[in-house]
């Protein structure tokens, strides 16, 4: 099977080149020729432009940074809809809006070429391990027959319905971790104001109902004055434009998913989108006029 990858950025290059060490034969592009090169040397081949991905493949995976991206890539001149054949199905792993692959996927059906939504949560060391974790929208019988294929990148692949429902899954995720993460950096000020060791605090709930793994894996890092990503800010804003965007299609209010929004959109204002989002400590730590970081 030969498979196209086009976006070879963070998540994608990493992924790409475990599809090699797998014995899959790949054409692959991005804008940025480093990084194709890159891929190359460990066995792919460069092609000079999606469309050239599309006329040699007929399993395309993209990995790129959001819905107008891919649109493009799918649908634009010189892309997927104009070089496929009939019968190629498109893979797309990257984070989008769901509103857009449902609508992305029916106009490709109607060139007789297929789609799935596979985005991808984990991050850049689970996309290096081949562990990350996948979540698929799209047929069932597409979803059986590229399973082992998804598995080199994955430590886990689960089929979650119809076109749409893997980004409704990524998002429903990022909502969950935004909330989460929001709530410690809270909770961990609250406690700095009211005289308690923030760390001891930490270590006092972790192992009740409170902890969760976004407290073990934010808590520290909040503590140590660390924001170095990891998941950035930006990013995050983007994924919730795209939450309260699909849940707004379907008349599903997202309060709490609006106040992330506008907690990030304080923190990108004030010059940390490209900080992790544990940086959510410093909403909190502004509003309250203290820092949490240990004193040595
Ligand atoms: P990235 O910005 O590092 O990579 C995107 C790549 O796409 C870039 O190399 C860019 O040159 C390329 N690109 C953009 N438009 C293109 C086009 N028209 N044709 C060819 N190439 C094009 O992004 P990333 O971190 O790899 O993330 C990719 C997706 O995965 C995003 O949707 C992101 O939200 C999601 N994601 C990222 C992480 C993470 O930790 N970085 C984790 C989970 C999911």
């Amino acid at each position: 099977m030969k498979i196209g990858f086009i976006g070879l950025g963070i998540m994608g290059r990493p992924m790409s080149k475990n599809l090699l060490k797998a014995g899959h034969e790949l054409v692959v592009f991005d804008f940025n020729k480093d990084a194709v090169a890159d891929v190359a040397s460990c066995g792919a081949k460069a092609a000079a432009n999606s469309a050239e991905v599309a006329r040699e493949c007929s399993v395309i995976i993209t990995m790129l940074p959001n819905s107008p991206h891919v649109r493009s890539v799918a649908l634009g001149e010189g892309g997927i809809a104009e070089n496929a054949a009939e019968g190629t199905i498109l893979i797309d792993m990257s984070s989008i809006d769901p509103v857009e692959s449902k609508k992305i996927g029916a106009e490709l059906a109607r060139k007789g070429i297929r789609m799935m939504d596979a985005p991808v949560s984990g991050g850049e060391p689970k996309a290096i391990d081949g562990t990350l974790s996948v979540m698929v929208g799209g047929a069932k019988e597409d979803f059986d027959k590229y399973y082992d294929m998804l598995m080199v990148m994955a430590g886990s692949v689960v089929y979650v319905g119809e076109l749409g429902s893997g980004n409704v899954a990524k998002l429903a995720n990022q909502m969950v971790v935004a909330c989460n993460i929001s709530a410690v950096a809270e909770a961990l000020t609250f406690a700095k104001k009211a005289g308690t060791d923030p760390e001891l605090v930490y270590q006092a709930i972790r192992g009740g109902l409170a902890g969760s793994t976004v407290m073990d894996a934010k808590a520290p890092m909040m503590l140590a004055g660390n924001y170095k990503p990891g998941f950035r800010i930006e990013l995050h804003i983007k994924d919730l434009t795209n939450a309260l965007n699909a849940a707004h299609a379907v008349n599903s209010p997202a309060p709490m998913t609006a106040q992330m929004m506008e907690e990030m959109q304080f923190l990108k204002a004030a010059g940390y989108e490209k900080c992790d989002h544990d940086s959510l400590v410093k909403y909190y730590e502004i509003l309250s006029g203290t820092s949490i970081v240990k004193e040595d």
